[in-house]
């Protein structure tokens, strides 16, 4: 089971995590980074967690 956190308070609606996940999980939404996808299908990359300049995301497996 992933959970995928973002801290809204960190998160500067940059979209790179948009950008970075191959699955598309991630909108902008009022810029602020939001899942708008299935959390069931993250591949456990890690890519939006290592590319967010704020460190907002954290996936827990
Ligand atoms: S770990 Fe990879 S697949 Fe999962 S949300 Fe992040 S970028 Fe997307
Ligand atoms: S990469 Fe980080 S700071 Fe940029 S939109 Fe995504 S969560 Fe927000």
């Amino acid at each position: 089971m992933v959970k995928i956190e973002i801290d809204n308070e960190k998160c500067i609606g940059c979209g790179a995590c948009v950008n970075a996940c191959p699955v598309s999980l991630y909108e902008i939404v009022d810029g602020k980074s939001k899942v708008t996808g299935n959390v069931n299908d993250c591949v456990l990359c890690r890519a939006c967690e290592t590319t967010c300049p704020a460190g907002a995301i954290t996936i827990t497996e």
